[in-house]
């Protein structure tokens, strides 16, 4: 049987399109600084300094210690990180002596300050171009497990469908998060390639669905053979390349 030809390329975003670990770490200390600094500055014109430095008080390891928390006690929620730590920052904020209503403000006001900051990522160079070209042959969406605002990203214009899989509940390597993805493609799993850097929650989910998969494996060691199906590339610039030589 003559296998048809792709109609539909979903891709993961986070180190695979762009290298995701320097901002994530500017992210996570920069908009907890932010509220640090910013926290004070607002104590101190109301002559409320004697609650002190929150930072110092409770360390950005707290913030971690209690997100690690709120994920373990709260299982269905665990991979939406944007509600992860908004309810950790409240909670630290009323635990340092701010009323429940200033904590939810100053919660809100540090998250888009942590969005602000996620925004920085840089595709990497050859991805713009790339996604041009492919989109005119196939049906593009991105699938991801991060809390990044991808509409405000130019890149999402290349989008027909975009899942942030966290805050549905379903994150990877659930099948759901895929299969709504096909389903609004309207494409089926063996018409469909999808292009992640996690052998866990991209490659076996897609393969175990029937898709084909690319791996964007970096330098992980060459273990035993590849499953059918399932393409080996460094970088994903070199997609197009896979594409040819399948035949696409
Ligand atoms: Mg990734």
């Amino acid at each position: 049987m003559t296998r048809r030809p792709l109609q539909a390329l979903t891709f993961d975003l986070d180190d695979t399109l762009w290298d995701n670990q320097g901002v994530m770490a500017l992210t996570e200390e920069g908009h907890y600084a932010w509220l640090d600094e910013s926290l004070a500055a607002w104590l101190a014109t109301r002559g409320e300094s004697m609650l002190g430095q929150f930072a110092e008080r409770l360390p950005l390891e707290a913030y971690q210690q209690r997100r690690r928390e709120l994920a373990e006690r709260h299982p269905l929620r665990r991979g939406n990180f944007t509600w992860i730590r908004e309810q950790a920052l409240c909670g630290l904020l009323e635990e340092f002596g701010l009323p429940r209503s200033a904590a939810r403000l100053w919660s809100l006001a540090a998250m888009e300050r942590f969005h602000d900051l996620r925004l920085g990522v840089s595709p990497y160079p050859e991805v713009t171009t790339m996604l041009d070209a492919l989109g005119r042959r196939y049906r593009l969406a991105s699938i991801t497990n991060g809390n990044l605002a991808l509409r405000r990203l130019a890149l999402s214009r290349h989008f027909e469908v975009s899942i942030a899989a966290g805050e549905m509940h379903a994150p990877k390597p659930d099948p759901r998060c895929f299969l709504m993805t096909l389903a609004r493609l309207g494409t089926t799993p063996e018409r469909a390639m999808h292009i992640g850097d996690s052998w866990q929650e991209d490659i076996l989910p897609a393969l175990r669905l029937g898709m084909q998969a690319a791996w964007i494996a970096g330098d992980a060691p060459h273990g035993e053979a590849l499953p059918a199906g399932v393409h080996r590339l460094t970088h994903i610039r070199e997609l197009p390349a896979l594409l040819e030589r399948l035949g696409e």
